[in-house]
């Protein structure tokens, strides 16, 4: 049998947000395999809400309330907002709201230090994000609870993650060293052309909850690596990981301003976000986050002309093909597909309304009104919403497919075009997939492909821009052309 899955994520169900309707973000499934020792989750009372409860039973230490502006922590004019363990409902603190007011601070702060950070030689930069790389694996333990308390995934997951956001520090500490320019030789004798790489300036760098520390890393540690500053706008739900890492940050020695974090309530969010993003101090905004919300902010860039690095929401599909390996693919749909958390149920009585047919799962889960069950769909068809959105839920609707041109026009009918995966051992068609896939990343017989050493990032409306890899930190460098006359 040939099949085409679209899998999506899992796990625990957000909050009512996005509201019913609003596009989704990506929240793609490409992290790394978390590591395997230790116990796994298993029925009962759920691992993560070890981690519930108050502050009490998270690391005090690392458990930052306040924004970080100018190397100083400070409280909000407008007080603070709750966040909450979205398995529980239970409040885990109270953050600094912050407004308008101090996202301009913030901005202030990093174009100040960055007057001097654009000075500071490469070796020293890199020796200062190494620094802030070893104190997160010294730290991976609570960083991981951090995670888990505010996010909901479980505690193996937010390892997991924490490892894959250090690496970018480590990855970008080496990289630091090697940003190079040109010497061109033009038809002008008596001239030679010089290519220089200089930082942009100040980096508004606006993060999802899905990944909330790792979608940090990669964008700040390429900043830093390129000699950019930074103010980091985290989403509202997962404001203590941008926190505790700006903790870390100080205590690596990263000069003060060069990695500010202005949290904020929803509320707040789009005001903070504006402020940010019109402001003439900013010279670069990235963005992960959903498609509408990434148009929002390019309206923005456009009026300031501001450089931009979009990762936008994807629609990844799953393809299994004759040839393949069923075993492989299974594990790898599972392996890719079935983690972290989203918003659902909507999808499914959509498919089902259409003709769909559950075949296991479909409700919510015994673990609370907050979980999902797996949900197996068969009968599925292009004109359902859980073939054209992302569902962020442990939803696996499954389209049936004769040849390789319909998979293909199945697949790239969406708008998005993020990651997309297939399963073949035929030579020649894994070529001509590759190759037409109209996606930034492909899975070829692999359902794992995040990795700090390769370019993430999406082709069509899934986003602009690369992070991660020898690429990534081009997002944060100016080319200027010196022509050096008179020879
Ligand atoms: P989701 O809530 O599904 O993660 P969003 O795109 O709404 O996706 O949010 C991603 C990030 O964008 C979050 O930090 C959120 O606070 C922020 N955000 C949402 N709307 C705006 C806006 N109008 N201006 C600036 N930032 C925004």
């Amino acid at each position: 049998m040939t099949s085409l899955l679209q899998l999506q994520n899992c796990g625990a169900l957000r909050r009512a947000w996005p509201p019913p309707g609003a596009n989704p973000r990506p929240r793609c499934p490409l992290l790394p395999p978390v590591p395997a020792a230790g116990p796994q989750p298993g029925p009962g009372p759920h691992p993560l809400r070890r981690h519930s409860g108050g502050p009490a039973g998270l690391p005090q230490a690392l458990l930052r309330t306040d924004a970080l502006v100018g190397g100083r922590w400070l409280p909000a004019a407008a007080g603070t907002f709750p966040v909450q363990d979205p398995a529980t409902g239970a409040q885990i603190g109270r953050v600094a709201d912050c407004g308008a007011a101090e996202a301009r601070g913030a901005v202030s702060a990093a174009h100040q230090a960055f007057c001097s950070w654009k000075g500071v030689s490469a070796k020293e930069r890199s020796s200062l994000l190494r620094k802030w790389y070893d104190l997160m694996i010294k730290n991976k333990d609570d960083l991981a609870k951090i995670i888990t308390a505010e996010n909901g995934k479980p505690l193996k997951e937010a390892q997991g993650e924490i490892l894959y956001s250090a690496f970018f520090l480590e990855w970008f500490s080496e990289e630091a060293r090697r940003i190079y320019g040109d010497i061109i030789y033009t038809p002008a004798k008596d001239r030679r052309a010089l290519v220089l790489k200089q930082p942009v300036g100040v980096a508004a760098i606006i993060t999802p909850w899905n990944f909330p520390s790792a979608m940090i890393t990669r964008k700040v540690g390429a900043a830093l690596a390129a000699g950019c500053t930074v103010v980091v706008k985290p989403a509202e739900d997962t404001p203590l990981s941008a926190l505790a890492l700006g903790e870390l940050a100080n205590q690596a020695g990263i000069p003060a301003g060069v990695y500010n974090v202005v949290p904020c309530s929803r509320e707040k969010t789009k005001e903070v976000g504006e402020a940010l993003c019109t402001d003439p101090l900013v010279s670069k905004i990235s963005f992960t986050g959903s498609t509408a919300t990434g148009k929002i902010l390019l309206h923005y860039a456009a009026d300031s002309v501001k450089r931009v690095s979009m990762e936008l929401g994807g629609h990844a599909p799953f393809i299994v093909f004759d040839s393949a390996n069923v075993d492989q693919a299974v594990a790898g749909a599972l392996a890719s597909k079935y983690r972290n958390s989203g918003q659902v149920e909507k999808h499914v009585s959509d498919a089902v309304s259409k003709g769909a047919t559950i075949v296991t799962g479909g409700k919510r889960h015994s673990f609370g009104k907050n979980f999902f069950e797996p949900t197996l769909l068969s009968n599925v068809t292009v004109d359902m919403l859980c073939s054209q959105e992302e569902t962020f839920g442990p939803l696996a609707p499954v389209i049936k497919f004769d040849t390789e041109e319909e998979a293909l026009a199945i697949a790239n009918a969406v708008d998005v075009g993020l990651a997309g995966y297939f399963y073949s051992q035929d030579p020649a068609q894994i070529w001509r997939v590759a190759e037409q896939l109209e996606v930034g990343m492909v899975g070829v017989n692999e359902g794992l492909l995040s990795t700090v050493e390769c370019p993430f990032g999406g082709v069509k409306q899934s986003g602009l821009g690369r992070e991660g890899s020898k690429y990534g930190i081009d997002e944060y460098l100016e080319l200027k052309y010196v022509c050096y006359g008179g020879l």
